[in-house]
């Protein structure tokens, strides 16, 4: 089976969402509160809105897991909010109208099921508003594989001293890497086994996150000297993807212990990393569960890496820090 009108689809609709959240943080975007006081921005409702239209358009039958839905903004209080994202949604699609917008948005929330899309309209909001990282992230499961994955970074600095990058991966088939701002997809790798003590590891700025204490520990354990870098959004796949890291670590916060991982905010990340020869897998080494529900509820922590050091990472925490 062929998946190249999903990888196709899920590109445009990437690049685009992406446009439209750029040109939200060119203005200095304002944050809205959830019901679960995490914070909320008009791009976030621009870009579901722009990629449910995509998905739902070619593949009319298929279901979508987005992070957002639009049931706050249909509140009359914020009708202000609704005609600001309908205004940015419209430079990309003309004709849009605010019911149209609140409908797409809504399309996201479909339930995981033998085929599904999965879908993080603005992944690291709060990265997105202090002017650091943040992504865009599609992925298809079927199964419960991740077949396609596509993340887009549009504040991550890449070669040749341009900034914004597009990663893809297809299952079987590799995972490719372009300028966000055009040009050719290229096959990226991870980084290849070599001297550990050169090897950097990435993990969230946000200290509610995770346990970086902790994660700083493993990574010395590990052999890794370095001190971590710091990034938020699954652009921390990207970086072990494309070899500027060779671990990703997130384990879970001593305050939030039973906190579990959303499938959006890692099926994109996850298949790039894999097909760019890495493994992703939680920090007992089971592997991230997509066909039960929008929680991995039988996942804890996540551990990323380029392959070479993913057991001896594991060791640690059976051996060394159980
Ligand atoms: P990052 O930018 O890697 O720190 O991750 C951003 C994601 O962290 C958001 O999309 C949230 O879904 C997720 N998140 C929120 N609270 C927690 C928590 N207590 N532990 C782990 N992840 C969280
Ligand atoms: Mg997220």
């Amino acid at each position: 089976m062929s998946y190249e009108q999903e990888k196709q689809v899920a590109i445009e609709a990437a690049i685009a969402a992406a446009k439209l959240c750029e040109q939200v943080r060119a203005a200095i975007p304002a944050a809205m509160e959830k019901s679960d006081k995490s914070p909320v921005t008009i791009a976030d409702y621009g870009s579901q809105a722009v990629i449910c239209k995509a998905i739902s358009e070619a593949f009319p039958d298929d279901p979508v897991v987005g992070e957002e839905d639009a049931a706050q903004l249909r509140e009359p209080a914020m009708a202000e909010n609704l005609t600001k994202i309908t205004d940015y949604v419209k430079e990309l699609i003309a004709d849009a109208t605010p019911e149209q917008v609140l409908d797409w948005i809504d399309r996201g929330n479909g339930t995981v099921a033998p085929r599904y899309w999965t879908l993080d309209p603005i992944d690291g909001t709060k990265g997105f508003l202090r002017q650091d990282q943040y992504a865009v992230a599609i992925a298809l499961v079927e199964a419960g594989d991740i077949k396609v994955g596509v993340l887009a970074c549009p504040a991550l600095p890449v070669e040749g001293g341009e900034t914004g990058a597009l990663f893809v991966a297809v299952r079987g088939e590799g995972a490719q890497m372009m300028p966000l701002a055009g040009g050719e997809l290229r096959p990226i790798q991870v980084m290849s086994a070599g001297n550990v003590s050169n090897f950097r590891f990435v993990e969230s700025v946000e200290a509610a996150h995770s346990d970086q204490s902790r994660q700083d520990a493993v990574a010395k354990a590990a052999g890794i000297t370095a001190p971590s870098v710091r990034m938020d959004s699954q652009a921390k796949y990207g970086a072990v993807a494309c070899g500027m890291a060779a671990l990703y670590l997130r384990l879970p916060s001593p305050k939030t212990p039973d906190y579990r991982e959303n499938i959006w905010d890692h099926a994109a990340g996850a298949i790039v990393v894999e097909e760019a020869g890495g493994r992703v897998t939680d920090m007992y080494g089971i592997p991230l569960n997509f066909s039960e529900s929008t929680k991995m509820v039988n996942n804890q922590g996540v551990v990323v890496s380029n392959g070479a050091i993913h057991d001896a990472v594991l060791e640690v925490f059976r051996e060394k820090m159980p």
